[in-house]
């Protein structure tokens, strides 16, 4: 599994602002769909293209386009649904799979509430979108559910992880996993109810507020 922490001055101010417990929730929103854009850039770095012919108004030249079968962009309920919008923004022909996954605030495991992903992922290449890679459970979970169905090729795109949810992943999947991290940052550690410290709260009510 490898991770790569973007270094960019627009992310480090991006992220900055949503840390600030001082956001309130359109701006978040805003600057998560932001955020996730430039991320996203990154991640796609190797995403499968072909090669094609095409003509310009002045010559026939050979290009590429994004290759068959579509990449999917699997955002994680709740919070993934807030940077769904700015991976697609880049990667516009990708379909979109949905899993609802909640995590019991007392064990910190993840359990699987919803789930819309195509049954057979053999040969693609599937984006996981979750802002905060904390324990690494939920992550780790839908990782070996896309895995199980056949995807040969995962990144996740999160905003923030903790070294321990890395630690874990990397544990559990082992060096060789198929699976990239692509994140913003990662914090100092986990606190004792499993948030990310200095993080920036839960993600998915600074997005949507409490439910
Ligand atoms: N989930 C969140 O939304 N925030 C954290 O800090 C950890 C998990």
């Amino acid at each position: 599994m490898r991770v790569h922490v973007v270094e960019h001055p627009l992310v480090a101010h991006k992220l900055t602002v949503l840390r600030d417990e001082q956001t309130d929730s359109p701006t978040f929103r805003r600057l998560t769909d932001e955020l996730v854009t430039l991320l996203a850039y990154e991640a796609t770095r190797e995403v499968r293209v072909e090669p094609c012919e095409l003509v310009t108004p002045v010559a026939p030249t050979t290009g590429v386009r994004l290759s068959s079968p579509k990449t999917i962009v699997v955002p994680i309920l709740r919070a993934g649904l807030g940077m769904l919008d700015g991976m697609t923004r880049l990667v516009p022909t990708a379909e979109v799979g949905f899993l609802g996954m909640i995590r019991d605030e007392k064990t910190l495991q993840a359990s699987t509430y919803a789930n819309r992903i195509p049954q057979d992922l053999s040969g693609r290449q599937v984006f996981l979108l979750d802002p905060m890679l904390a324990t690494g459970g939920t992550l780790l979970a839908a990782v070996r559910y896309v895995v199980d169905q056949g995807a040969d090729d995962v990144t996740a795109v999160c905003l923030l992880a903790a070294p321990e949810g890395v630690r874990a992943l990397t544990e559990a999947l082992g060096p060789d996993a198929p699976v990239t991290v692509v994140v913003a940052a990662v914090d100092e550690r986990l606190d004792e109810n499993g948030y990310i410290v200095p993080g920036l709260g839960d993600a998915g009510d600074r997005l949507y507020g409490v439910v």
